[in-house]
């Protein structure tokens, strides 16, 4: 029994060029097909019919549970947030928001970054 000699490829050499800019490719992508898929409300707060149907949702699925304090509250004390602040460019849309308690949304400012709080940007 012969067996051909089958002569093993020469590994590559890996091109990091390459692969950033696949990576980074990637990223422009996925940003792109979130702003396709986003609903934007410009700058500013979200508008009332909105904010009552992503409470509406919150409520639906988790009930009046504020999910970053765990605490149980009216569902008048409900807000919706900006998950990525305003003053660091986040964007007044239906995949930036959440639903937590409004006690926690005037909070956040100060706890959202150890940074933001030394600068004193506020969400
Ligand atoms: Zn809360």
């Amino acid at each position: 029994m012969y067996s051909i000699p089958v002569a093993a490829p020469a590994p590559q050499p890996v091109n990091w060029g390459k692969v950033i800019v696949a990576g980074l490719g990637a990223i422009a992508m996925w940003k792109v097909l979130q702003e396709l898929t986003d609903d934007d409300f410009g700058d500013g707060e979200y508008p009332r019919a909105v904010r009552r149907d992503l409470i509406d949702e919150h409520v639906e699925a988790e009930g009046c549970n504020c999910p970053d304090c765990g605490r149980r509250v009216p569902r008048s004390s409900l807000s919706v947030d900006h998950k990525w602040p305003m003053s660091r460019g986040g964007r007044t849309s239906l995949n930036n928001a959440r639903v937590i308690c409004r006690s926690c949304n005037s909070r956040k400012g100060a706890r959202a970054n150890v940074f933001d709080w030394l600068s004193g940007v506020r969400a």
